[in-house]
């Protein structure tokens, strides 16, 4: 199986207009070094990498079973080539369910399914005092259970409240054995979050949203993230953050990368849907608790991409805002870039950047399979 594309490559080195050919991984890439905007020609851009998924198509990650297969395949879709699948707050027996179903995708990918790396326990080691949409299953984490989740899905990312006691010695611990630990769901002070960032956190969780904010004599956590963060994930759906504040952001942390947060109503109709074990509501666009509480979003990563490039990015720098940056995050070399060598994982865009063609290790995605 070898194919070969032409457009408007984009590289590691920056646009090349030419032909690249692959199979699972890239066999090479042939061209000149172009200005994309001196011809028509579509572009052909990384495979979009998302590390906080919950769900898509009506599945929630919490369900265990075969729902991580169908959200994957609903996000490759739009353009995502590898994922984590994102677990909820809630009671052990739950977190286990939904990890055993993790590690078995993990294991397995089917046909014209987005890669499942892993996943990102959001929880249940949080601030009970700042939920957002996550169910008030919030309880202290011990070093032996984390190890025993640990053994159910590759554990590539854990959200913690650093606050919390004995956190900060769960940080270390997990930081010195490769997971990456994301500050969230927390109340925790400026000098908290720098605490956490001293053992080893490494990331943020949905930068802004379900966090303590910034006060000029008080910077709370998300002060800690601008002041010192190398890394930190942000939900580009417009209604999580303000325009303004994402600039900011981009800013102030160099490698600021986007995640969709995404429930199972991402492409489904208005109605209602399960969240763990809340019911959302999605109406317009959003997706809420009843009282009014943000409970993740709709947003694919395609959308994330044309909403970046809205707020006046470059193609470049918003693509590796939804790839290159995610994939360095997880230090994963053969993805999210298009070089020889790398999993053949890329999207292919019209200059309105409609997804005309998406692969995933070399095999294409049938986009219009509903
Ligand atoms: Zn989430």
């Amino acid at each position: 199986m070898n194919e070969a594309i032409k457009g408007n490559i984009l590289t590691p080195s920056g646009w090349l207009n030419g032909t690249i050919s692959f199979g699972e991984r890239i066999a090479g890439i042939a061209g000149a070094s172009a200005d994309p905007g001196a011809n028509a020609d579509d572009y052909i851009l990384p495979g979009f990498i998302d590390l906080h998924v919950h769900g898509g198509a009506g599945k929630d990650v919490m369900e265990g079973g075969g729902a991580v297969h169908a959200i994957a395949a609903i996000h490759a879709r739009h353009g995502t080539t590898s994922m984590l699948a994102t677990t909820m707050t809630a009671p052990p027996e739950d977190i286990d369910l939904a990890l055993t179903a993790i590690g078995k995708a993990v294991r397995q990918r089917g046909k014209g399914e987005a890669r499942v790396l892993g996943a990102h326990l959001e929880g249940p080691y949080i601030n009970s005092g700042k939920l957002g949409a996550q169910p008030n299953f919030a309880r202290a984490a011990t070093i032996e259970e984390v190890h025993r989740l640990e053994k159910l899905a590759p554990m590539r990312v854990i959200t913690v409240a650093p606050e919390i006691s004995g956190h900060l010695e769960l940080v270390r611990d997990l930081a010195d054995h490769g997971v990456r630990v994301q500050i969230g769901h927390t109340l925790g002070s400026y000098e908290e979050g720098v605490a956490a960032l001293d053992h080893g956190a490494s990331g943020f969780t949905h930068l802004f949203n379900a966090m303590s904010g910034l006060h000029h004599r008080e910077p709370g956590m998300v002060g800690a993230a601008l002041a010192h963060a190398e890394f930190a994930e942000l939900i580009p759906d417009l209604l999580h953050v303000h325009p303004g504040a994402i600039k900011g952001a981009l800013r102030a942390i160099p490698r600021l990368y986007c995640v969709t947060d995404s429930t199972a109503a991402t492409g489904m109709p208005d109605g209602e849907y399960m969240l763990g074990r809340h019911i959302v509501h999605k109406c317009m666009g959003g997706v809420r608790l009843p009282d009014g509480t943000l409970a993740g979003s709709t947003l694919t990563l395609d959308q994330a991409l044309r909403n970046l490039v809205g707020l006046g990015l470059s193609l470049a720098d918003a693509s590796k805002r939804v790839s290159t940056n995610a994939a360095d995050y997880l230090g994963l070399q053969e993805r999210g870039r298009l070089e020889r060598g790398a999993y053949a994982d890329l999207v292919v865009m019209d200059r309105d950047l409609k997804l005309k063609a998406v692969y995933i290790e070399g095999e294409r995605c049938d986009l219009n399979d509903a």
